[in-house]
């Protein structure tokens, strides 16, 4: 199969596991999963999604580089992206990033930089200077709060939202620090994925008895607080 055809493919293989996903959620009682329990199958689904993202930019990014001879610069410890609140992110993806951060140690280290990450924010929308609160939240350079200070690595990676999936760069990773960001560089690559996928991304949004916000930090506190109680999540086999 050509580069091309692949790609596609990779979009229809993409909505069918979202449609899957919808379709555990539609069939479940909305109390069980309130109560902190979710079947097996919707982490398993969840999984295989991103990894399924996860081929596809590559496999798109290798086509860039045969057919325009450029690389992303992106590697390892390369972390200029990550000084900002991510923000834009699914319902669901918190329960995927809530199972990263329990599984992480400690998860107290996680829980202090969330709840400061938060605190900034919010003091900023307080001010309320509408429309700008993600360039002033910016502006303190506070580091995602995935993000290990050690290495400059991201310690939930393989949890982490499609928004940081979905960010390359071909240029100098300095100018990917959201505060020298320069919307007309064509060297930053955002691979959004097809209309289908993101219509099959709502629908199984939509199909979730809860709606958290966007901003990472309080959505991740909103779902472990609110509704896991700060449990880890039971994973059932059954449903
Ligand atoms: S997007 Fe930019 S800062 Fe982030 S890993 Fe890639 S090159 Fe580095
Ligand atoms: S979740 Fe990880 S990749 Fe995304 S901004 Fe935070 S540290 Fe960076």
């Amino acid at each position: 199969m050509g580069t091309r055809n692949q790609l596609i493919s990779y979009q229809y293989e993409m909505a069918e596991i979202l449609s899957l996903a919808t379709s555990i959620v539609r069939g479940l009682d909305p109390e069980f999963l309130m109560s902190g329990s979710l079947p097996r199958r919707l982490l398993e689904s969840m999984e295989l999604f991103y990894r399924v993202y996860d081929e596809s930019c590559r496999m798109y990014l290798a086509y860039i580089k045969e057919k325009l001879g450029r690389e992303v610069s992106c590697q390892r410890g390369c972390s200029w992206c990550c000084y900002q609140m991510p923000s834009g992110l699914y319902s669901f993806e918190y329960i995927y990033i809530y199972e990263g951060l329990t599984r992480a140690n400690p998860k107290t280290l996680y829980l202090a930089r969330l709840l400061d990450r938060s605190e900034h924010f919010s003091l900023i929308m307080q001010k309320g200077e509408n429309g700008k609160n993600l360039e002033r939240y910016v502006s303190k350079n506070l580091p995602c709060a995935f993000l290990n200070p050690d290495d400059n690595t991201c310690d939930l990676y393989h949890f982490r939202p499609l928004l940081c999936r979905s960010y390359f760069s071909l240029g100098r990773p300095r100018y990917c620090h959201p505060g020298r960001f320069n919307p007309e560089s064509k060297d930053i690559i955002h691979i959004e994925p097809s209309g289908k996928v993101r219509q099959a991304l709502m629908d199984f949004d939509s199909s979730l008895p809860f709606r958290l916000s966007p901003i990472m930090s309080f959505g991740i506190l909103e779902f472990g607080i609110n509704i896991m109680k700060c449990k880890p999540i039971r994973w059932t086999d059954t449903s």
